[in-house]
């Protein structure tokens, strides 16, 4: 029997023994999956639990409910892994041996990156990218009478670059409806030359947050957090002040991918950015989060890659070419508070561009525009997400690579 390896049982690792179950002949492939834990998160929700629009029963439900039930799943840290001989040790002395590999063990925040964070750490200064921190937040957001708020990313790439602009206009919507938003200053700072990194939609962005009043910094380096003052200190010298802080730490990749000497400096894994095949290793592939091909770290990026590399692996057990080519495509839901959201849908080769979505002129979804359509589209994904994305389920109309019906592309006539 050969062995097909998924180390990580998130959202890319759950599509992929999904996706892999319908295509490997189970006579020949017997499939496993490793997590350390049993949990799994809706991470795009931890946007909303600081809020209050989500509970924790929106965000996290078992794992093994979205696995097949005919494949081994097994609970533990996975410690290290050996491409020369194909071996992957877990916590527990246990060792697996592959054919096959794929390495989807995401990435996290890395908050012990940045000098100065502990003082004040879930006291003033919180992130939301992690289910303790939301919730911890949102326990913040009830007491928070007022001051200034800064919405803050330290580099790129993070996962979702659009959470923190998003959670700079939900908190905009939640002070509103709290009665003080004339009391609380909202600030939004980046490393970045402009708020996002694509500029045909950083231009949106800087549009709606001049109309709701919220403060731009662009091009600020953080070289530490001053907490006994309460100010962010840029690698110039600069100081911003804060009362409450949140904070996007730097990102990076599993540690197992460092202790396994298969990663750059933030333990990204080289893959091909068509094909996801390990760049040193034939047997090895990398989707989601956990590699450094150079688009968004999306689940919607997870979901089409994956659907890709499915249909490739399938070739590859058979000894044939890998004809699949993923296109870098990303599709992102920003919410913008009072329920509305703007949709972007971009890949390595196209920015944003305004247009309709999925379906040419029909829509239902405006590209780059703040519509209520959108907003329902970014709530109905939650239900998209446990119902079909998981479990391999494609969505209709809406293929992995990019479409470009639709878009008003620069350079092509509207298809
Ligand atoms: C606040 C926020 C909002 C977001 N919003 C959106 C959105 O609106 N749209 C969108 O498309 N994406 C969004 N994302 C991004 C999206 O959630 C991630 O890109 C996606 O989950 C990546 O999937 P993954 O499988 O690569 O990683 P994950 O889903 O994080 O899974 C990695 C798995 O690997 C396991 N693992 C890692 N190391 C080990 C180890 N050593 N041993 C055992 N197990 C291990 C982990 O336990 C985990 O289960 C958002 C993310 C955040 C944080």
């Amino acid at each position: 029997m050969k062995q097909a390896v998924i180390l990580g049982g998130g959202t890319a690792g759950t599509m992929m023994a999904n996706h892999l179950n319908k295509k490997l002949d189970e006579k020949s492939w017997q499939l496993t999956v490793v997590d350390e834990t049993n949990n799994h998160y809706y991470q795009p929700g931890f946007l909303f639990l600081p809020f209050g629009k989500y509970s924790e029963k929106d965000v996290m439900k078992k794992r093994e409910k979205f696995l097949p039930k005919t494949i081994a799943y097994i609970l533990a840290k996975i410690e290290k892994i050996s491409p020369e001989k194909n071996e992957v040790y877990l916590s527990g002395g246990k060792v697996l041996t592959y054919d096959l590999l794929i390495i989807a063990t995401g990435n996290d925040i890395a908050p012990e990156l940045v000098k100065g964070i502990d003082n004040g750490w879930r006291e003033n200064i919180f992130d939301f990218y992690t289910f303790d921190g939301a919730v911890s937040l949102r326990n913040k957001l009830k007491t928070f009478k007022g001051g200034k708020m800064v919405v803050h990313m330290t580099e790129m790439p993070i996962k979702c670059p659009v959470a923190p602009i998003e959670f700079a206009l939900l908190a905009d919507e939640f002070f509103h409806k709290q009665g003080i938003r004339d009391q609380v200053e909202i600030e939004y700072v980046t490393p970045l030359p402009k708020a996002f990194p694509k500029p045909s939609f950083a231009e949106k962005v800087h549009e709606l947050y001049e109309q709701k009043n919220i403060r731009l910094v662009t091009g600020f380096a953080l070289a530490e957090i001053d907490g006994t003052n309460n100010q962010m200190v840029g690698k110039d010298g600069s100081r911003l002040d804060y009362d409450l802080l949140v904070t996007v730490p730097p990102n990076k990749g599993s540690e197992v991918i460092a202790r396994s000497g298969m990663g750059n400096a933030r333990n990204y894994v080289a893959a091909d950015p068509h094909t996801l095949q390990a760049k040193n290793y034939d047997n090895i592939f990398v989707v989601g989060d956990a590699s450094d091909i150079p688009t968004s770290k999306a689940g919607s990026t997870a979901h089409f890659s994956a659907e890709i590399l499915a249909e490739n692996i399938e070739h590859w057990v058979n000894g044939k070419p890998m004809t699949a080519a993923f296109d870098g495509h990303a599709n992102c839901y920003i919410e913008s508070g009072f329920n509305k959201a703007l949709l972007i849908d971009f890949n390595y080769d196209h920015d944003p561009m305004p247009g309709t979505f999925p379906l040419p002129k029909v829509g239902p979804f405006k590209l780059m525009e703040e519509t209520t359509i959108n907003h329902l589209g970014k709530m109905a994904f939650k239900q998209i997400y446990w119902r079909m994305l998981l479990k391999g389920i494609p969505m209709p109309t809406v293929p992995p690579n990019m479409k470009q019906s639709g878009k008003q592309m620069p350079d092509l006539q509207e298809k």
